[in-house]
């Protein structure tokens, strides 16, 4: 009994066919994927539009502009909630698709996450549609500052404050704090312009370039796997429409519903972590 076949046993019937009918359909060919907030949960970090999710209303970037205030209430909780979003570890999943690309079976990982997890699990190639948490930049002359440096000096500017363990996380590494009042809000050290974190907020694009990135990719591939989206962002079916009018195999791996399970060729209703990794063990082929 192989790996494949122990780990197939362990998934009810109907899931099993549809793993089956995925490695059919991608056998072969080079993969290009697209992954969301799905992937991490298994990281510890919540997916805001999964099952069970608290609801929330996400900070508009034209809030984040406007008002000082709102800027005080982003930092602080984004503060508050950094230190374990750095500490989450990539999970099976990000290691598969690593994997992956590593033997020459994918292409690279397109994704709507902004933890780095991919970055960190090994992936060489990693469009990051909506950005990253790991950067922050000056929106006035442009220096780019990493994240971890800047966390240092809020803490060296508001020594008060106390990151609380096991806070709630949100998709961006988030917490809800309790008091701002008295929040030194960080800016540039070269220019003291304001400093935003470097990721598409509500009410902002994609960058032209980076989703020409990611178009790319797509079409330097023979199949499209989409893992842990629901695909609600419409970037992800724009890409998913690209593979389509091409006629590649395209496979969804989510549990619960997507905006397009009718469109694809095959849908695994599972978790990735898991299903990632069978893919990564049984597909055959490259190096
Ligand atoms: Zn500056």
């Amino acid at each position: 009994m192989t790996d494949r076949t122990l780990t197939m046993a362990e998934h009810d019937p109907r899931t099993a066919d549809a793993i089956a009918a995925a490695l059919d359909a991608l056998a072969g060919r080079r993969l290009a994927v697209l992954t969301g907030a799905g992937v991490s949960t298994d990281s510890g970090i919540p997916d805001y539009r999964g099952r069970g999710a608290p609801v929330r209303t996400p900070m508009t970037v034209d809030q984040f502009l406007a008002s000082e205030d709102a800027r005080r209430r982003y930092w602080v909780g984004s503060h508050l909630g950094w230190r374990a979003f750095a500490a989450a570890a990539p999970n099976p999943g990000h290691l598969a698709l690593a994997t992956l690309e590593g033997r020459g079976l994918a292409t690279g990982v397109i994704t709507q996450n902004v933890d780095g997890l991919h970055v960190r699990a090994g992936s060489r190639r990693v469009v990051e549609l909506h950005g990253t948490m790991r950067r922050v930049f000056c929106t006035h002359c442009g220096q780019v500052f990493d994240r971890r440096d800047l966390a240092q000096r809020v803490e060296t500017e508001n020594p008060w404050i106390v990151v609380p363990e096991n806070v709630p996380l949100g998709p961006d590494g988030d917490v809800l704090p309790e008091s701002t009042a008295d929040f030194r809000i960080p800016s540039c050290t070269v220019c003291e312009g304001m400093l935003k974190p470097d990721v598409v907020f509500f009410g902002e694009f994609i960058p032209a370039e980076k989703f020409r990135e990611a178009e790319q990719l797509v079409r330097g591939s023979d199949a499209l796997v989409i893992a842990g989206s629901s695909l609600v962002v419409n970037s992800g079916i724009r890409l998913l429409e690209r593979a389509r009018r091409r006629r590649l195999p395209i496979v969804i791996v989510n549990r619960g519903a997507t905006r397009a399970d009718h469109r694809a060729t095959v849908k695994v209703d599972a978790g990735t972590s898991d299903v990632l990794q069978v893919l990564a063990d049984a597909l055959p082929g490259a190096a």
